[in-house]
């Protein structure tokens, strides 16, 4: 038999089938299947395999909403927040993860646009996230992670094979069994990148899976000035890439629009919106704007967003507006990164077996940091 050690296994990063075919060619004993089973079922880490990352600094952002980070073998960091979401059937938890370290986007709006990309996260260290949130964070609030969403720190189709592969991982009925309608991918919208999620999404299995579209501009202009992405992939090209997605029924395709007062608030805008999304079926989602650290924008007084709102169902358009404070730290792709979260208030390190409480509030956090 060949050493287990000799060939490091990374299960989180594999699907069972290849866990199943990667431990056979380790030579490894036993019943691999079961024990992916029990690793992504109870948290056991099978012997000889490695999660390379060490959680967990759980850190307490705003209300229920709380972040955890994962420390990598280099020394970096991943920033994973879970959000409570009021249901009528009880609440239910969204994790929402990060694609990569910083991001290379540079829109203006946001938090993480400031530290650059630092790089790419593998697969097993998106689905590091879930398992952490679920066995060593989460378990102690009671709420299991019901929804998975792409919208943390970086831009998912800049790392699109790692995080289609996670995602297989995730879905996994022998793993994890997150349905895919319970995945969304945030996007700014690279056409090749929305390309390749879409020949996913028609694959069986994969129909429901949800996009959605980090828009938050009428048009070019406003959008290259905000989004410099824009210029490289303009709004008529990713529409074109929009209207060619497949679209299987119930799966949900948002359009994410940040409120950012005198840039894209006008009546004007709202009516230039919904003209380019009238051939779209989506739903609008407006997020009114989360100043980052320096920011140049205030946030958008509360008419003003109400006012943008209804012009837009006037104007025909199904449109949300986000509702609790959870929700508008995940709101949209560089909301997550905001002072409040990055700000490093910690609660504790927590070990690989111990859960920690993440009802702490945030001047006994900080409390505890100076005693740390
Ligand atoms: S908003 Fe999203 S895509 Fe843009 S810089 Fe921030 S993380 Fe990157």
């Amino acid at each position: 038999m060949g050493s287990s050690a000799a060939i490091p296994l990374r299960p989180l990063g594999l699907t069972s089938a290849q866990f199943v075919t990667r431990s056979r060619e380790a030579g490894r004993r036993g019943a691999p299947r079961d024990e992916y089973k029990a690793l992504f079922r109870q948290g056991i880490v099978p012997p000889g395999c490695e999660l390379t990352d060490h959680p967990v600094t759980a850190t307490l952002v705003e209300g229920e909403t709380s972040k955890f980070v994962l420390r990598h073998e280099d020394g970096l960091e991943t920033e994973s927040v879970l959000i409570p979401m009021p249901r009528a059937s009880g609440t239910t938890t969204t994790l929402c993860v990060s694609s990569q370290i910083g991001c290379a986007m540079g829109c203006r709006f946001c938090e993480t646009a400031q530290m650059g990309l630092l790089r790419n996260l593998r697969a097993d260290q998106i689905v590091h996230q879930w398992w952490a949130g679920t066995h060593r964070v989460e378990r102690a609030s009671g709420n299991t992670i019901k929804n998975i969403v792409f919208m943390g720190m970086g831009e998912p189709t800049d790392n699109i094979d790692e995080v289609i592969q996670a995602i297989r991982v995730l879905v996994d009925h022998d793993g994890a069994m997150v349905p895919a309608s319970n995945i969304s991918i945030s996007t700014v919208g690279n056409p090749d990148g929305i390309a390749k999620i879409g020949e996913l999404v028609r694959e069986n299995g994969f129909h429901r899976l949800n996009l959605a579209l980090s828009l938050n501009a009428p048009n070019d202009e406003i959008r290259s000035s905000i989004m410099p992405v824009n210029k490289a992939w303009p709004m008529a090209r990713l529409k074109d890439a929009l209207l060619a997605f497949p679209r299987f029924s119930q799966a949900a395709f948002c359009v994410e629009y940040v409120l950012i007062p005198g840039v894209n608030d006008a009546d004007a805008h709202c009516d230039e919106v919904c003209a380019f999304l009238r051939d779209i079926r989506c739903s609008l989602n407006v997020i009114p704007y989360n100043p980052r650290r320096n920011s140049p924008w205030p946030a958008p007084a509360e008419s003003d967003v109400e006012r943008f709102i209804a012009r837009a169902v006037a104007n025909g358009q199904f449109t949300k507006r986000r509702g609790t404070k959870g929700r508008d730290v995940m709101a949209a792709c560089g909301q997550l990164g905001n002072e409040k979260i990055r700000n490093r208030k910690l609660i504790s390190d927590v070990g690989i077996s111990t859960p920690v409480s993440l009802g702490m509030p945030p001047h006994a956090a900080r409390d505890a940091e100076k005693q740390a």
